[in-house]
């Protein structure tokens, strides 16, 4: 299968859902990274380019493309990023798309979450995850990261990720060890952060409302 992964910043999808990219790329499917910004406003663009280079080796994905938008800067250019987004769309036809959920307090998230449900209009399998600034969220379908968990934590070491020490606790959670993406699709559905942190219930699954099946073995 081919996964597109679409983040506003470098460390965006290193938070919100690198651990299930690391279980699809170690099961052979093909990652795409699409990253709008060079997120200059939390460091030096170029290092922070090289950062999310350097991050991208351990999923391998086969295309890391830059939107070449400024830092944030997304919403001016909505319409400009729908059809740049359709344009990526087209040329990869992804079987499954990850991208932030629409209520975050950071401009360019919203800005990009918006921009993503218009240009997926006609494409299945849009998943919404969660980063230290989504708000309101609630996931309706886990996935098991136990094994790709370490992987989960080298990339955000590797894209030095900007956010606050809680926040980074927030994504990787040194006491608990979260052992799941968040990932949702319908706000308001299935069950709430109550659950992700317990170990004794570890499993895969999906709600009937969504239809859609994570499978990230081949
Ligand atoms: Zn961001």
């Amino acid at each position: 299968m081919k996964i597109l992964a679409i983040g506003a910043h470098p460390d965006d999808i290193e938070a919100g859902c690198s651990g299930t990219l690391a279980k699809y790329a170690r099961n052979g499917h093909d990652i795409y990274m699409l990253i709008m910004t060079e997120g200059h406003m939390g460091g030096e663009g170029s290092t922070r380019k090289k950062e999310q280079k350097r991050s991208a080796k351990i999923l391998k994905p086969r295309e890391l493309i830059w939107g070449g938008y400024k830092d944030t800067l997304l919403t001016p250019h909505m319409n400009q990023m729908v059809h740049d987004i359709e344009v990526v769309l087209k040329k990869i036809a992804p079987d499954f798309i990850f991208v932030h959920y629409e209520d975050d307090t950071h401009q360019d998230h919203r800005a990009l979450a918006k921009a993503t449900i218009s240009a997926t209009r006609y494409v299945r399998n849009v998943l919404f995850y969660e980063g230290p600034t989504t708000q309101n969220f609630s996931p309706a379908v886990f996935v098991d990261i136990r094994e790709t968990l370490d992987d989960k934590v080298a990339m955000l070491h590797g894209t030095l990720f900007t956010g606050s020490e809680d926040q980074y606790r927030g994504c990787i959670n040194n006491g608990h060890r979260p052992l799941f993406s968040r990932l949702s699709r319908n706000p308001g559905t299935g069950p709430v952060r109550g659950g992700f942190r317990s170990t004794a219930s570890v499993y895969q699954y999906l709600t009937v409302l969504l239809k859609v099946k994570i499978q990230t073995a081949k």
